[in-house]
């Protein structure tokens, strides 16, 4: 069993951590909110008083921060990860950050003799409690068949993606593909519902059809289809649409830095930033069909990147 300093107990870190204390790890936890110290507590690991505290001795830290600001402070701050960890310790970044940054702090923590992963996940809150989620994961081949073991207890699908900053970049790509499906998805069911085909009609051919993505058949963004997505409870996320639109500006801020083309990923960023506008941010991202549905927007010519796809005419 290893010697775990995990920092960062939020909606993700909380029960990945709760889970490595469940398979007799040795875990201590470290957040800026007392709450979320508590929590932990109460699942069995212990607490710290700082981050040094949870970070002096342990074999493996992982953080789980909000974004790269967060993780730079995490990693080279005073009394952070870098000057504090133990010598041969193994650092897994599981935070969702831009690639630049995660590159730099491996650059960083190689200079200060440490091994370290950028292992972002994807399955969210409910993937994080049930152990399920993926982990894609850069860096060397060595540190990633160390990390195995500990993956293996919080996830189901483990990839080694390449070398550092990989597995953010596979998280951003795959993000920038499920938020332009949705938002794809999303206005071919309001353009039915206008036309007066059924929701349930369009799903079951759709599903079967060239349509077919996941956005449609596992997160079907109506009610009624699929019974388990958040369409059928309000929207309640899930996957929230502020968190998508992180996402998506991250893979935009990667596209323009290395100079890809990615016109939808640039329309979809823009369409999230409008529903994070009328208040929708915390709701699920499939609730963008609400957005549609809402007469709150109308669809204008989406002609060249940066110019506004839709234009508010109406506020919830
Ligand atoms: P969260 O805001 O719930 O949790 C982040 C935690 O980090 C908070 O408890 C905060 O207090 C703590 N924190 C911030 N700075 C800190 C510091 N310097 N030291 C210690 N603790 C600090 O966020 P989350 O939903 O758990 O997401 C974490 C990461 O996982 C994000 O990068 C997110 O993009 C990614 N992610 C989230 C989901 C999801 O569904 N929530 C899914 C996949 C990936």
């Amino acid at each position: 069993m290893a010697t775990i300093g995990f920092i960062g107990l939020g909606n993700m870190g909380a029960p990945m951590a709760a889970n490595l204390v469940k398979a007799k790890h040795d875990v201590t936890g470290y957040d800026l909110s007392e709450a979320a110290l508590s929590a932990f507590a109460a699942t069995g690991g212990e607490r710290a008083a700082t981050l040094t505290e949870a970070v002096d001795n342990a074999e493996i830290i992982i953080t789980m921060l909000p974004a790269g600001p967060h993780a730079r402070h995490a990693y080279q701050s005073e009394g952070g990860v870098l000057s504090r960890a133990r010598q041969g310790a193994l650092l897994i970044d599981c935070s969702t950050i831009d690639v630049e940054t995660a590159r730099a702090l491996n650059r960083a923590a190689a200079t200060a003799g440490f091994d370290m992963l950028d292992a972002p996940v994807s399955g969210g809150v409910g993937g994080a409690a049930a152990g399920t989620l993926t982990f894609m994961v850069g860096g060397d081949e060595t540190a990633f068949r160390r990390a195995l073991p500990v993956f293996q207890v919080m996830g189901k699908t483990i990839v080694h993606a390449g070398p550092t900053g990989n597995g953010q970049a596979a998280k951003i790509c795959n993000n920038m593909i499920a938020g332009i499906s949705m938002v794809a998805v999303c206005e071919g069911f309001a353009l039915a519902e206008k036309l007066g085909l059924n929701w349930q009609t369009l799903f079951d051919i759709s599903s079967k059809s060239s349509g077919q993505c996941w956005s449609l058949t596992s997160y079907c963004p109506v009610p009624g289809p699929v019974p388990g997505s958040p369409a059928n409870r309000d929207y309640q996320a899930g996957f929230s649409a502020d968190m998508m639109l992180k996402d998506l500006k991250l893979a935009q801020h990667a596209a323009q830095a290395c100079g890809a083309p990615t016109p939808l990923g640039a329309a979809a960023a823009a369409i999230y930033q409008m529903l994070s506008n009328v208040g929708l941010g915390a709701k699920d991202f499939s609730a963008m069909m609400e957005l549609l549905r809402s007469g709150s927007s109308s669809a204008a010519t989406a002609a060249g990147g940066g110019r506004p796809i839709l234009t508010r005419t109406q506020t919830r």
